[in-house]
């Protein structure tokens, strides 16, 4: 047996990558606050790697062949990265699938209104929260919004240093002692998540006299927003706007061995996927990395994992490598292997009860390998194949990849899913396989540096 790979076992030079990597996935983690700007910049960063948008080559029915890099932008919600294999595309893919969507709060269509001479947004949870975590933190605002001459305005307000942050307030403990009588899920509600946005009332000479007197807080926190975006109330009924936890990714721990980060679930396999499809060396079968919205909440919708967008784009590569057939596609797809990259729960000491030691992964462990998801009996998961994993680890072990399993949470504690199962039904082979996190879903998550690296490493094995 090899020696294990651990922090321990690294050279010198292999701890100078694990620093620079994670330099690297910080500072995507920092500008990727949505499934828009993380698209965004996978794209940005893929040209400048010389990938070649897939609709211009769709469109000039240019010819697909070994070594050609492309992407698909589909919607501006989700990306494809495909690096052509020597195999043909019926030999199948090495896929690795992540997803680009946080848990966070959107905006109501009507989100605007004044309460007691504060102005506020109403905001509807995307994702599973724990609504309480969301309160007395800094907030920033991310979205676009459409005016009513078809105009596009991007919006970003609370990550520079001098920009204002928003928040949700909680009680006072002082006046709490009701509240804290309540269940956790109970203690903040759905319709508590109203995000304090001014304070300061419309003067009375800045607007006619047939004005509405009321409301006057909510008058000057739209005035501020039109003359800065050039955007009227109506507008937001048009528009997409996400509240965020604002503010830069952190080093965590005195040591620096961790991440402090918004939207680790699941930027980190993410941007894993991206750079192992970036790095890898030449491959027999072609590359694809997937970067999924809608995972959150179910992987439905045009940009979701449940959409034909890998099939529709399967079927054009089809017919730019030659004579085309759906079958081709059938085929590709049935002979495909793919890493469902997503993450699972770390061992927490501080909550063992719903942990079964032996197989939850471990912070600094390495990449997860996750056999089974689901809940309750497994139910709704994807449960990879022996041989499959036969496979994986032979490639994981040849690469010098730490590695080991990991089961969200002991027997009947709960469970959960990814976009394992929308691959296998075309009979490829499956498997998760990502990165563990501590407090996952919070606004901030932990991961490991140890562990990004290797789940970077991990995929570019596998694509190689
Ligand atoms: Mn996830
Ligand atoms: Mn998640």
């Amino acid at each position: 047996m090899a020696e294990k790979i651990s922090w321990l076992s690294l050279s010198n030079d292999v701890l100078e990558d694990v620093t620079s990597y994670n330099e690297e996935y910080k500072d995507f983690l920092t500008k990727a606050k949505t499934e828009r700007l993380a698209v965004k910049e996978i794209i940005r960063i893929a040209e400048a790697n010389g990938f070649k948008d897939l609709e211009e080559a769709i469109k000039n029915g240019t010819k697909v062949k070994k070594g050609d890099k492309l992407y698909l932008n589909n919607k501006e919600k989700s990306v494809l990265m495909f690096v052509m294999g020597e195999k043909k595309l019926e030999e199948g893919l090495r896929i690795v699938g992540a997803h680009i969507d946080s848990p966070r709060l959107d905006l109501k269509p009507n989100p605007l209104y004044e309460a007691s001479e504060l102005g506020f947004l109403k905001t509807h949870y995307y994702g599973g929260v724990k609504k309480y975590q969301w309160t007395t933190i800094p907030l920033a605002l991310h979205g676009v919004v459409y005016t009513k001459d078809l105009k596009r305005v991007d919006i970003s307000i609370g990550e520079d240093d001098d920009d204002p942050v928003f928040t949700i307030t909680d009680l006072l403990i002082h006046l709490s002692r009701e509240q804290m009588q309540k269940k956790l899920a109970e203690g903040i509600l759905g319709e508590q998540l109203n995000v304090l946005m001014g304070s300061i009332p419309l003067a009375d000479d800045d607007d006619d006299e047939k004005a509405d007197k009321s409301n006057r807080v909510k008058a000057n926190v739209m005035r501020i927003i039109s003359e800065k975006y050039g955007i009227e109330e109506d507008d937001f009924k048009v528009a997409e706007i996400e509240v965020v936890p604002a503010g830069k990714a952190r080093d965590l721990g005195i040591d620096r061995s961790m991440i402090f980060s918004y939207g680790q679930d699941d930027r980190v396999c993410a941007f894993a996927g991206l750079k192992a499809i970036l790095d890898m060396k030449q491959g027999e079968h072609t590359a694809l990395a997937m970067f999924m919205d809608k995972e959150e909440v179910g992987s439905q919708g045009n940009t979701g994992m449940a959409s034909y967008v890998l099939e529709n784009a399967l079927h054009e590569l089809a017919a730019l490598e030659g004579e085309y057939s759906a079958l081709t596609v059938r085929r590709c797809l049935k002979n495909s292997w793919v890493l469902s990259a997503d993450v699972t729960a770390a061992y927490d000491p501080n909550f063992d009860s719903v942990y079964e030691k032996n197989n939850t992964a471990v912070l600094g462990g390495g990449i997860a390998v996750a056999k089974y998801t689901g809940s309750g009996g497994k139910g709704g998961c994807n449960d990879a194949n022996a041989e499959f994993l036969r496979d994986v680890r032979d490639i994981f072990d040849k690469a010098g990849v730490a590695w080991q399993t990991g089961e969200l949470g002991r027997v009947d504690a709960g469970g959960g899913g990814t976009i394992a199962y929308l691959l296998s039904k075309y009979g490829a082979e499956v498997v998760d396989c990502g990165t563990a996190v501590l407090n996952m879903h919070a606004p901030n998550e932990v991961t490991s540096k140890f562990d990004t690296y290797m789940s970077y490493k991990a995929y570019k094995a596998f694509f190689e």
